[in-house]
């Protein structure tokens, strides 16, 4: 039996992980793909106190410190069900039950799909969600970023500084991106912004993406869009699939958690890009890790089960 079980090998996990091996209780860290979303991430330069480094990197920074304690780490392992309890169990995807005291949920957040024809044949053959990743795949050619968000605009003015042109398609009638990158946006010669627009098909030739279709919101007219690429940027989903039914989450499926960290279900704390925090950031999983086992050491020592 592990005094905290973490499910999730992201920042948040890793930050958990150590924090809960340095109070010496027994801890273990279950992971789908240990690193989490930092392994799809190129420069990361908000890192506080590290100037500049990679998600590779980093995530391999984050398995060295880890490994420096006395933790079972379960990588490649997806948990299916929680059974909450005095003991709780977590069932993963081969059959194993794994039994926790404590149980720290940081199973991190994933890309939102746009779920349109074309999307899923052409994923990785022009179909992309990570400009920081792809964007130099696309040198010289013209894109699409679809989400007028913070990150989708984010994405057009990075990618607009490599490609030859971005259309940037929006489904709502105006941008929902801060003003100060709007206006950047706006600034740039080789970004047309489209609104009020539904993308309805990614097309292609069999192997590569050639083109995007949309709906003009307004007058329902069909318009074809000639490129090479199409980034999705509407969001991120929580991977939360998995526990509905059992710890109270919200309209968007983020867990619920309180300051501590706790969810609404007692001995059950989660962190990082899984829950409601409002900013989906490493610093910021990685405190929020750090909040959720010292909140798990001391439902421990409080319940006399240490
Ligand atoms: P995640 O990193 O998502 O980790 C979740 C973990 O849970 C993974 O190990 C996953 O495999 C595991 N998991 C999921 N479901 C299950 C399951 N059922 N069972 C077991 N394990 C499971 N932030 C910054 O601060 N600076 C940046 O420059 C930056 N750039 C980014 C660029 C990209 C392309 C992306 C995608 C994100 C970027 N972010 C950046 C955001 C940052 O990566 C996230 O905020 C951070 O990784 C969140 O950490 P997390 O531990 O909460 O979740």
């Amino acid at each position: 039996v592990f005094d905290v079980l973490i499910v999730g090998g992201g920042p948040a996990g890793a930050a958990s992980a150590i924090y809960a091996a340095r109070k010496g209780i027994n801890t273990g860290v279950l992971a789908e793909r240990f690193g989490g979303q930092v392994l799809d991430t190129l420069a990361i330069e908000n890192f506080v106190s590290v100037k500049e480094t990679d998600g590779p990197k980093f995530a391999v920074a984050l398995e060295q410190h880890v490994k420096e304690y006395e933790v079972d780490v379960m990588n490649t392992q997806r948990a299916v069900k929680l059974v909450p309890g005095r003991i709780a169990e977590v069932h993963t995807a081969t059959g194993a039950v794994l039994k926790a005291k404590t149980v720290i949920l940081s199973t991190g957040a994933r890309w939102r799909e746009i779920n349109v024809p074309g999307e899923k044949e052409y994923r990785n053959h022009g179909v992309a969600y990570c400009p920081h990743c792809d964007g130099p795949l696309f040198k010289g050619k013209r894109v699409a970023v679809i989400g007028g968000g913070n990150s989708g605009v984010e994405a057009a003015i990075d990618l607009a500084g490599i490609v030859q042109h971005v259309t940037l398609i929006e489904f709502g009638a105006e941008l929902r991106a801060d003003a100060v990158l709007q206006r950047k946006l706006r600034s740039l010669p080789n970004v047309t912004v489209i609104l009020s627009a539904q993308t309805t098909e990614i097309h292609g030739d069999g192997k590569k993406v050639n083109g995007l279709s949309y709906k003009d919101r307004n007058t329902n007219e069909l318009h074809r869009v000639e490129l090479e690429g199409v980034f999705v940027q509407i969001g991120l989903v929580p991977n939360t699939e998995w526990l509905k039914g059992t710890v109270a989450l919200s309209k968007h499926g983020e867990i619920e958690i309180d300051a501590k960290g706790q969810t609404s279900v007692p001995g059950v704390f989660a962190a990082g890009d899984v829950t409601t925090v409002p900013y989906k950031q490493i610093v910021i999983a990685v405190g929020a890790g750090a909040t959720a086992a010292l909140s798990a050491f001391d439902h421990l020592i409080r319940s006399g089960d240490d």
